[in-house]
């Protein structure tokens, strides 16, 4: 459940600032991803946990609204529905804090329990709000059952074992992970292909850089030759850029499941996150499919 604050800049370290709203929206990677997806045109199952309180109620149920099969999210009589306390401030920018709660008492075991659902998807999706075994786990049960593999490695502070990148058909990081990931900094296409190369070199098979305002940068074996894409976002009046990687994420993920080309699945992925930036929210902000003009 993301707790938002709306204010004028963000706090320095010690200061208490007057905030201009408070909202209290459903997120969480995994659920904005699920959303987005769902929105965008597949047939999506959620594999999660939740606690026994009323953040996790409400979450669940809005994924239910969607039309998102929830028989793979648990709940944890124990742990409260994982949070995230969210600043956005003037400039639209936001800075998040996040709190695994029920999240991080989700198994290898609990996914063990959810193969045939694995076994059933065309694409699957993982991020790494909810354990590292846990998340290994579901990517090699994906890779022997022949499925495709999307990791969005957020968050994440250091570079993944080579064991780790190479269970993924894509990997998805935006500008600071793709740096934690490779050592390399990530400001412009330019300095995403050096990024997207060493995670290649590290085992990555395709390597999709959200650049923000920048649009992405994709480099797999499909355009090594030319030294990878760059696709420029599009031009939009940003409100609010929470879930935009997500939606690109869920959006990129359901092209591809409906059989689609690389190419065709970022051109709609940048399509819906740039619609996404322009409303407030995380999955209030995810448009639906009849929306996303290419
Ligand atoms: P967030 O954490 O804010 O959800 P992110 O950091 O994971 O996002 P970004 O790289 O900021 O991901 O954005 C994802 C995609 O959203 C970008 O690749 C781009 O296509 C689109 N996007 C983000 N910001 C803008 C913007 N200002 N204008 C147009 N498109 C944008």
């Amino acid at each position: 459940m993301d707790l938002v604050v709306r204010s004028p800049r963000m706090p320095q370290p010690g200061e208490t600032l007057v905030g201009r709203t408070f909202a209290q929206v459903p997120g969480g990677k995994g659920g904005n991803q699920a959303v987005a997806a769902a929105r965008l045109g597949a047939a999506v199952s959620m594999i999660g946990r939740i606690g026994a309180d009323a953040n996790g109620a409400q979450l669940k149920q809005g994924l239910e609204v969607e039309g998102i099969d929830c028989s793979g999210v648990s709940s944890d009589a124990a742990l409260p529905t994982g949070v995230a306390l969210i600043t956005v401030d003037d400039a639209s920018q936001n800075s998040i804090v996040i709190v695994a709660g029920s999240n991080g008492a989700l198994t290898p075991e609990g996914i063990a329990a959810r193969e045939p659902a694995i076994a059933a998807a065309d694409v699957v999706v993982c991020q790494l709000e909810t354990p590292r075994e846990t998340v290994f786990a579901a990517m090699q049960t994906a890779r022997r059952d022949g499925r495709t593999v999307v990791l969005n490695p957020a968050p994440v502070t250091a570079p993944l074992p080579r064991d780790w990148l190479e269970l993924a058909d894509f990997v998805i990081p935006n500008e600071i992970e793709a740096a934690a990931l490779s050592g390399v900094t990530v400001d412009s296409p330019e300095a995403a292909y050096r990024a997207a190369a060493a995670l290649r070199e590290q085992g990555a098979r395709t390597v999709i850089v959200t650049l923000g305002g920048q649009g992405v940068f994709v480099l797999g074996d499909h355009n090594a030759q030319t030294h990878g894409t760059h696709y420029p976002a599009r031009r939009v009046d940003a409100v609010d850029t929470t879930a935009a990687g997500d939606t690109f994420v869920g959006g990129f993920a359901a092209t591809l499941a409906s059989g689609r080309s690389i190419d065709e699945a970022v051109r709609f992925g940048l399509a819906a996150a740039a619609l996404s930036v322009t409303r407030a929210g995380a999955q209030p902000s995810i448009p639906r499919l009849a929306e996303v003009a290419l």
